[in-house]
């Protein structure tokens, strides 16, 4: 089969209106383009029928669906409340995308706060552990958690143990390529970074791209994200990655976090199609 490449916005596109995600489903496949990431990241305020209803919509026309979950998770804290409340945000983003059809729930796992990489690791594979039991007990099976690759030192989710979690629970990769480029301070090799991810051997990746602002971590070779870029600052480049992706036949979702959204995937789009590939 040949390599499937899905192209939308982080959420409903600047043009949207009324701003609904109904709306914005509509827009996306009015555009030409073929994803929409629902962004649940200030809170998950939509409800079942609700979230139905986008599915619906987005069967209708073809459009493929992801979530966001709430920024506000840190499986990693030493308050049980917070790992609590966290896990609960994932659980509600998780059956709204199982009722939407979504493929993947994006979720940012914590911050180490004091612990050690491994340690924090532990904790994130035991409440995965424990959301993988929970949700299948509600019968939620088809949607699939996704661990982001983050772009801060403090924020568990260096491409290492985001692929090694991923190895050990039921779970997937989405590969942030503007926080892995921003944590490593101004450094990306997308040919390497999609040959590891091909260890997994998935069939379809979801990956979040942008430019980014990074500002160096004093006396090491690092960085801290800052704020998310358009493709044109060109940090980090976006043809680069599209021509590793077709070289590799990789199908992936793109979702673009740029300022400009659904723009900024209709660009990605023109420099595909100026590689030959064919929407
Ligand atoms: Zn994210």
């Amino acid at each position: 089969m040949a390599e499937k490449i899905l192209l939308g916005p982080a959420g409903i596109p600047t043009v949207t209106k009324p701003r609904s995600s109904v709306e914005g489903v509509k827009t996306v496949a009015g555009l030409g383009l073929q994803a929409i990431e629902i962004q649940f990241v200030r809170g998950v305020n939509m409800s079942l029928e609700a979230a139905e209803e986008v599915g619906r919509v987005a069967k209708k026309l073809n459009v493929e669906l992801s979530i966001h979950a709430p920024y506000y998770i840190n499986l990693c804290s030493e308050k049980k409340k917070t790992v609590e409340e966290s896990k609960q945000r994932i659980l509600d983003s998780a059956t709204r995308g199982e009722k939407m059809g979504a493929h993947i729930v994006v979720i940012h796992p914590g911050y180490y706060g004091q612990l050690t990489s491994e340690k924090a690791f532990k904790m994130v594979e035991e409440s995965f552990q424990d959301l993988l039991g929970r949700l299948r007990d509600e019968g939620v099976g088809k949607v699939k958690l996704g661990l982001e690759t983050m772009g801060k030192q403090s924020q568990f989710g260096t491409l290492d143990e985001i692929i090694q979690l991923c190895r050990e629970v039921d779970c997937v990769p989405n590969v942030d390529f503007a926080h892995i480029f921003a944590r490593q301070g101004g450094k990306i090799d997308y040919g390497e970074i999609l040959d590891r991810v091909a260890e997994l051997k998935l069939p379809h990746l979801h990956v979040h791209f942008s430019g980014i602002n990074w500002t160096p971590v004093k006396g090491t070779d690092k960085g801290n994200e800052k704020n998310h870029l358009e493709i044109k600052a060109n940090q980090p480049p976006f043809e680069p990655l599209a021509r590793e992706i077709l070289r590799r036949k990789v199908s992936a979702t793109i979702i673009s976090e740029s300022p400009i959204l659904e723009q900024d995937s209709l660009a990605m789009k023109r420099i595909f199609e100026k590689l030959g590939y064919k929407f």
